[in-house]
């Protein structure tokens, strides 16, 4: 899909190294907390790592950082496992950070011994108050003089559960000086009395995210760490721990996360939209989730096109929601079948017509692909149902659709002509009359009638009803999170709108349920997975005005 691009940093980085003979094998690793739903940020990071292996060989690992035991469930594991592969990407290993809690303990130990770890006792308090601030020094901990002894003892206390939680750390002694505060003796481990998704009750101590995560890198032989720009003042801890363990030098680089406008997109917050009903779950079509864009119906290719485009970069951005929009939309235009929908309608009945009269029009189903995606039988009657607005009792100048005396050709079917037309008492149009002309069939046109407009319709008789689900941007704010106040305070009212009763050709009766439609002038639609036979519901997954290609020409 993408045009040829030069290398980005990283990919510079990895040639550098495997032409240098550095490594002889790409090793990556996607590490998600399985804290909640994978969003469009995670997918950034998704194709970044598992792309630089498809491109350059070697493998990328899954790894689920599962350090919190409390906010960590299999649910998350699950689903992240799910949006990994409908990307279309495939891991080499599924491991989890908790299955390395021993080698990490031992780790601890290792540092301990090494006089380079102590065991704590003051609280975080005290901690935060001797951290001293960037201009001015911090100042050591009495803990810090503690014999190795002591802390062996202390620390294997910790792991046994003698202490209560928040009473004692182990933290790194390194230099409580240091120009970088995460170097000021960070805390490496924490007590945590709480049941783990997997260890279950075996830990009552868990390491730190900065403990945690190096080490892993290098139990698995990561070559390269990929990780956002928050960590770049984590890099010196990542190197001090594996410099001073003495493991496989993985290394670390950092990339500009993905932010995208009208969207928030930490899963702690899209948690809360959650909990508190503002969605109807993680896999709402509103939310930034893959799940949340999948029921939306974004295809993973256009998802991948996006992550192309939108780049890796070393500083941080906010990228336009309608190029997303874009990319789904090119992708629609090439692989969604045509088919005419209703959505707000009236009825137009064509006079000339004998009533009881069917026909079977023959549709093409997609001019843009490279098959024309076959055809489709579209009954024709003489009742159907056309859009209100696809006609005008006073037509404005260049004005090619129906109105009193104009002619516009039915798309499929025939030329037809409006002759008069119905109003109720308070003066809305209710049915439109017109007239056809027999020899202006769509493909065997021998009238010699010339119309410039062309519009979609329904027979009434043959059309199912559908509900239509149509979704705007979840808030209103371009950047909730830079917003004064709650995020929450910034959210659109009207993003999600209803139309309860659409006309579909009978065609769209058997929609496949992974299957995206084009609904012709309309936009890109799918089934949703509230759909039944019997109440068809339609998600609109774009709408077809491409309103960022047009501001970006
Ligand atoms: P969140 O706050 O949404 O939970 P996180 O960074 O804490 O984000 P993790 O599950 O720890 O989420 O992230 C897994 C990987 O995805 C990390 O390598 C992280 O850098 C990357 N990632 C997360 N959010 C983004 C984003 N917006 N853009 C690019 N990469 C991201
Ligand atoms: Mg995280």
């Amino acid at each position: 899909m993408s045009e040829e691009r030069s290398l980005n940093f990283i990919e510079e980085i990895i040639e550098n190294d495997l032409n240098s003979g550095k490594y002889e094998t790409l090793i990556t690793r996607f590490p998600p907390e399985p804290n909640g739903y994978l969003h469009i940020g995670h997918a950034k990071a998704i194709c970044l790592n598992f792309g630089l292996t498809k491109k350059y060989g070697g493998y990328t690992n899954l790894r689920f950082d599962d350090t919190n035991p409390v906010t960590e469930k299999t649910e998350y594991v699950d689903s992240q496992q799910a949006d990994i592969k409908w990307l279309g990407f495939e891991w080499k290993n599924e491991l989890y950070t908790s299955d390395y809690f021993d080698s990490l303990y031992e780790y601890a130990v290792t540092l301990i011994k090494k006089g380079l770890a102590y065991v704590d006792d003051s609280t975080a308090e005290e901690i935060a108050e001797l951290k001293g601030t960037p201009t001015e020094a911090g100042k050591d901990s009495p803990s810090r003089s503690r014999s190795i002894e002591e802390n062996l003892d202390l620390f294997s206390r910790m792991k046994s559960g003698e202490f209560p939680d928040g009473t004692y750390t182990l933290r790194a002694k390194i230099d409580m000086a240091s120009p970088n505060m995460i170097m000021r003796d960070p805390v490496l481990y924490r007590i945590k009395h709480a049941e783990h998704h997997r260890t279950g009750n075996k830990w009552c101590i868990y390491p730190m995210y900065d403990f945690a995560h190096g080490q892993s890198d290098s139990i698995e032989f990561i070559t390269h760490s990929i990780c956002t720009l928050e960590y770049v003042a984590h890099r010196e801890l990542y190197d001090w721990l594996i410099e001073k363990l003495e493991i496989f030098p993985s290394k670390q680089y950092e990339f500009a996360r993905l932010n995208l406008s009208y969207t928030v997109m930490s899963k702690r917050k899209l948690l809360q939209l959650v909990n508190e009903g503002v969605v109807s779950g993680w896999d709402d079509p509103r939310m930034p989730t893959i799940s949340g864009l999948r029921r939306r119906g974004y295809t993973p290719e256009s998802i991948r096109e996006f992550c192309e485009r939108i780049g890796v970069a070393k500083r941080e951005n906010l990228i336009e929601l309608s190029l997303l929009e874009f990319c789904v939309r090119e992708h629609l235009n090439k692989t969604a079948n045509r088919v005419m929908a209703v959505l707000d309608p009236i009825k137009l009945i064509i006079t000339n017509y004998p009533e009881g009269q069917n026909e079977i029009l023959i549709g093409e189903n997609n001019p843009e692909a490279e098959d024309k995606g076959g055809t489709r039988e579209i009954p024709f009657s003489n009742e159907l149902w056309i859009e209100r607005e696809d006609f005008m009792e006073e037509p404005a100048k260049k004005w090619f659709r129906l109105a009193p005396g104009a002619m516009v050709r039915l798309k499929h079917a025939y030329i037809v002509k409006c002759e008069d037309f119905k109003k109720d008492a308070d003066g809305n149009v209710t049915e439109i009359y017109c007239t056809y002309i027999p020899e202006s069939k769509s493909g065997e046109d021998t009238s010699g009638i010339n119309v410039k407009g062309t519009i979609h319709w329904v027979s009434s008789k043959h059309a199912r009803s559908a509900e239509i689900r149509m979704y705007d941007r979840l808030f209103t704010s371009e950047c909730p999170d830079a917003e004064e106040g709650d995020f929450k305070d910034y959210l659109n009212s009207n993003s999600i709108e209803i139309i309860k009763q659409a006309y579909i050709e009978p065609y769209l009766a058997n929609a496949d349920k992974d299957a995206r439609y084009q609904f012709i002038r309309k936009g890109y639609y799918c089934l949703d997975k509230d759909s039944t036979p019997e109440h068809l519901v339609f998600n609109r997954t774009v709408s077809l005005k491409d309103a960022w290609a047009k501001a970006n020409k």
